[in-house]
């Protein structure tokens, strides 16, 4: 590739600014910017043009003396991008109005091109090569970039930014996506509420009778009490709430079990979580408590989804008959792998399986009122309430197998999770 001749190719057809000129060539040199390459190419081939004539379009060199040659030219605007870079000024003061209001640390900038200027870019690769190259949606979003991180003084972030800024040249519109803010936490549940909200599954949240015009099945839940003042900090529109694994709603769940907290769209995100841990926990005092928040990022989502954490459970049962201290004793047999076909209640939904989960360890006794209260240490993914009844068979072993009793649950709480 001869510099000089690749040059002079992409200024014959028009004017080509000098960010659109020196990009050709954004792989060659550290330490500069296009537009620095593009004027100093323009200045060489200037020069060269004193010396011999060249095939290029003269409206590339305006503002050039020439010494040897009477040069004609007229202004106009970039053959490639249009003029864009002689405005990114005032592109980057339209967008910092669009964010103005915002609170973000980060951001990045993304560019749609119209298909007037892809095809621009197209046309410029074929005849100039994309050897050493770069594309324009780059340049654009770097420039544009650094210019608002002057003037905002927040930092650019290509992974995960706070708000995204498009600069969609296509419909000549700058659209500001704000994303969603992380807080991690854990909780404990002293109520039988569902963890999460739950839609009504007749109007899927639009309101009927089945649900008394709420939209829900339930009046609220553990992710619904802590959106609530969540919201009112952080302005944002709506909450996704993940829970590391789950318990029905009738379950009570002593130990601290880990969440994250999604905000949909957050007008603030710099938020005291000490305050507001204080908040949720003097509001729902005898509800639920929440600890430990703070600040977390997408993917701890994947990560408290993804684990498995083993848990310890208390069974509270009713037995249909008499039970004895020396049955009891038949429950070590529990310990060691129970064998579990997906539960009657809820294989419409999951897929009928045969699956194997530890019991690691099992105590009991039993209540004044001859109650049986069983404390099991298990692998996560074993259904207890199947194991104290049996499922019909579909649980093996279980409790009720092998005391010989039919057995109701009366309470199950989690007392540890991990
Ligand atoms: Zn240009
Ligand atoms: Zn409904």
């Amino acid at each position: 590739m001869d510099i000089i001749d690749s040059a002079s190719e992409i200024l014959k057809k028009g004017y080509v600014c000098d960010n659109c000129l020196g990009r050709q060539f954004a792989q060659l040199l550290t330490g500069c910017t296009n537009k620095e390459r593009g004027k100093a190419l323009r200045l060489t081939l200037a020069m060269q043009i004193e010396l011999e004539d060249r095939d290029i379009d003269t409206s590339n060199f305006i503002g050039i003396g020439f010494r040897n040659k009477v040069v004609r030219a007229k202004k106009t605007t970039c053959c490639v991008c249009d003029g864009i870079f002689d405005n990114l000024l005032k592109i980057s003061g339209k967008m910092l109005k669009e964010v103005e209001e915002l609170e973000y640390d980060t951001f990045h900038v993304g560019v749609r091109l119209s298909e007037k200027l892809l095809k621009n870019e197209e046309d410029l690769w074929e005849s100039a090569g994309i050897e050493c190259t770069e594309s324009i949606k780059k340049e654009l979003s770097r420039e544009t970039g650094k210019i608002l991180q002057k003037k905002t003084k927040k930092e650019v972030d290509l992974d995960n930014p706070d708000v995204v800024i498009l600069l969609n040249l296509d419909k000549n519109a700058i659209e500001v996506t704000i994303n969603a803010l992380y807080i991690y936490g854990k909780y404990k549940k002293y109520v039988k509420i569902p963890q999460t909200k739950h839609y009504c599954p007749d109007c899927h949240g639009s309101g009927c009778d089945k649900c008394n015009w709420r939209g829900l099945s339930y009046p609220t839940s553990v992710q619904q009490l802590i959106a609530e003042p969540v919201l009112e900090a952080t302005g944002g529109v709506d909450t996704k709430f993940h829970g590391q694994g789950r318990e029905d709603v009738d379950v009570l769940c002593l130990g601290w079990r880990v969440f994250v907290i999604e905000v949909i769209e957050p007008g603030k995100r710099d938020i005291d979580l000490v305050k507001l841990k204080a908040k949720i926990n003097k509001l729902y005092a005898k509800k639920i408590e929440v600890d430990d928040l703070r600040f977390a990022d997408k993917k701890e989502v994947q990560e408290i989804k993804s684990a498995n954490p083993d848990k310890t459970y208390l069974l509270t049962l009713k037995a249909d008959k008499v039970v004895m201290k020396k049955d009891l004793n038949k429950l070590d047999a529990l310990v060691g792998v129970i064998r579990q076909r997906t539960p009657d209640r809820v294989k419409h939904r999951r897929a009928d399986i045969e699956r194997k989960r530890k019991v690691y360890s099992v105590k009991y006794s039993l209540s004044k009122e001859g109650l049986l209260k069983i404390e099991l240490k298990t692998q996560a993914g074993l259904y207890i309430k199947e194991l104290a009844t049996g499922d019909g068979g579909r649980t093996k072993p279980s409790i009720a197998d092998i005391l010989g009793a039919h057995v109701d649950v009366v309470e199950l709480t989690v007392l540890e999770v991990g």
